[in-house]
């Protein structure tokens, strides 16, 4: 044996046995798994042993839906995360500005503004970043990255600054004279991000290594990430190519499964060309299924819906992708063997992707398509029984819960509200969930994210009680969505997602007993060691030191 794990709480995720003690591993796989005795046995001359010393032994965490390169090139944008109102995100610009030494004529760029947190929760406009700074072109995410402000010296890099022209699946925001506001919804936003200066293969590596570093950091030994677009501009052989020479020269530490944000379709017959398919490639890096978006976000008000928001009643939000142009997509993918995974949030866009998904599997049956929605976040109970009948997956994100439920409440109402999250009803019906954080939208930290699955609660105990706490989850749900429920999505359930002999030796070891953790105290919790095919891919100061360790 390689490696010998003992006297540990080890939660396997596996019904057949769902607890042990202790966990042997021979090279990248799980050898045994069961009580001290009887896997000590195993150890041999060379096998190294750690003392767990109550410590919790979990299969690796898998995040079945964020964006990693968004995430590590958000260290090169303002941070805006924190910001009460606009005057503070105009100081964040000029100290960013002032402190990385931007030239004038070069772009300022910032993420994470959330209008829920300003006093007078108005949007930021291009009057406002223009008395930021008017001549150097500025554009800020907001934080669903559904919408972004930018200043008048954007707008006219782009040439929109005075006549706005009409955008498929995307609104320029304009004034009663007709001027744009300098607010740009979803597609729109490409008018302005396509003028980003590109990446090249390099500096994907480096973000790629960086961003490796800080998942294993928090427990995640996969992650399922949707890229190909994140900057503007076709990305695809120039990611795919960076990580595989990475996996090549040893230098990704975890696995990624490439989710594939390919819109038009050209490009996805581009891709299908090329011979891409759901499940290709090797232990580190696979393709992953076609993405796609229909609509926005409910925080921004650009979620489809089926009745106009609150207070707004031409709005119902905005249709990223028609319903033909999403079916013809869906149909070409799923026809060529491609699984399909698309965001939709309000509840006209959740339905009318499983109208997609059904019409698609009646006329191109295929067993066991494991057709997904990433977000799922408002059903009706109607929408639910079909999710249920259809065996489609929601990828859910337990952190929407406590960053939005104020939006929630205000842009739908309290009869629509309790439409939203509901992820207890779907697994009380049987539908499949899986767990992940769409960071940087929200924090990669899986525990985070079980924290708010369990509470329905910010990380200062609001709202008291949870927002529908009827929906809180069980702790062994909220750990099996992260786990299995995410291995299923990429059809690895076989090799991922347990502590399960020869399962791939994919793990992590929590600071203290989780199942006897006040769950307020859930995010407190320290990830102490990461292993990934047998290796430990890192270790916390604490367990470095673990006299344990022999
Ligand atoms: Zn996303």
């Amino acid at each position: 044996m390689d490696l010998i794990f003992y006297n540990g709480r080890v939660i396997t995720i596996d019904h057949q046995q769902r607890e042990a003690r202790a966990v042997a591993i021979r090279a990248d796989q799980i050898a045994a798994v069961g009580g001290n005795d009887q896997v000590l046995a195993l150890k041999n001359d060379r096998t190294k042993m750690i003392d767990l010393a109550g410590r919790t032994l979990l299969p690796g965490f898998n995040d079945s839906h964020m964006h990693l390169i968004s995430y590590a090139s958000t260290a090169e944008k303002v941070d805006l995360r924190h910001c009460t109102s606009i005057d503070q995100i105009g100081s964040a610009v000029k100290n960013f500005i002032r402190e990385k030494g931007i030239k004038s004529e070069q772009w300022v760029v910032g993420w994470g503004w959330d209008q829920a947190l300003f006093q007078d929760q108005r949007l930021p406009n291009r009057d406002d970043l223009d008395r930021v700074t008017s001549g150097q072109p500025l554009a800020l995410m907001r934080t669903c990255c559904h919408i972004l402000s930018v200043n008048s010296a954007a707008l006219k890099k782009a040439g929109i600054d005075r006549h706005p022209c009409s955008v498929e699946g995307g609104n320029i925001v304009t004034d009663a004279r007709g001027v744009p506001t300098g607010v740009l919804e979803e597609k729109a936003m490409v008018l302005v991000m396509d003028l980003f200066a590109p990446l090249d293969k390099d500096k994907l590596k480096e973000l790629i290594r960086s961003a490796a570093g800080d998942f294993l950091s928090a427990g995640l030994t996969s992650v399922q990430t949707d890229d190909l677009t994140a900057l503007g501009g076709d990305l695809a052989p120039e990611l795919i190519d960076a990580y595989r020479e990475l996996e090549s020269t040893g230098e990704l530490p975890l696995r990624v499964n490439m989710q594939a944000l390919l819109p038009a379709k050209d490009e996805l017959q581009s891709f299908l060309a090329r011979g891409y398919r759901t499940g290709q490639g090797s232990g580190y890096f696979k393709i992953g299924p076609l993405k796609l978006l229909t609509d926005g976000s409910i925080g921004g008000r650009t979620a489809l819906v089926s009745a106009p928001y609150e207070g707004y009643p031409e709005n119902c939000g905005i249709e990223i992708l028609s319903r033909r142009e999403v079916k013809e997509l869906v149909d070409l993918a799923h026809s060529c063997d491609m699984q399909v995974a698309v965001h939709a949030i309000g509840d006209a866009a959740v339905s009318m992707v499983l109208d997609i998904y059904d019409e698609a599997e009646r006329r191109y049956p295929r067993s066991d398509p494991r057709f997904r929605v990433i977000h799922a976040s408002m059903v009706s109970p109607s929408i639910l029984d079909r999710f249920k009948k259809q065996a489609v997956i929601a990828d859910i994100q337990p952190l929407f819960t406590p960053s939005d439920f104020i939006l929630v409440d205000r842009h739908l109402g309290p009869q629509r509200a309790a439409w939203v999250y509901r992820w207890k009803d779907f697994i009380q019906r049987g539908i499949r969930l899986a767990g992940g954080s769409d960071c940087p939208v929200e924090n990669y930290e899986p525990l985070e994210g079980i924290h708010a699955a369990v509470t329905r609660q910010d990380k200062n105990g609001n709202p008291p009680g949870g927002w529908f706490p009827d929906q809180c989850l069980a702790l062994d749900e909220a750990l099996y969505i992260y786990t299995m429920g995410s291995a299923c999505c990429t059809y690895e359930e076989n090799i991922k997602g347990s502590i399960t002999a020869g399962k791939l030796a994919d793990l992590v070891v929590l600071s203290e007993d989780i199942t006897t953790t006040e769950p307020a105290k859930i995010k407190d919790i320290e990830v102490d060691m990461t292993i990934v095919g047998g290796n430990i891919a890192y270790s916390s100061s604490e367990m470095k030191n673990n006299p344990g360790e022999k």
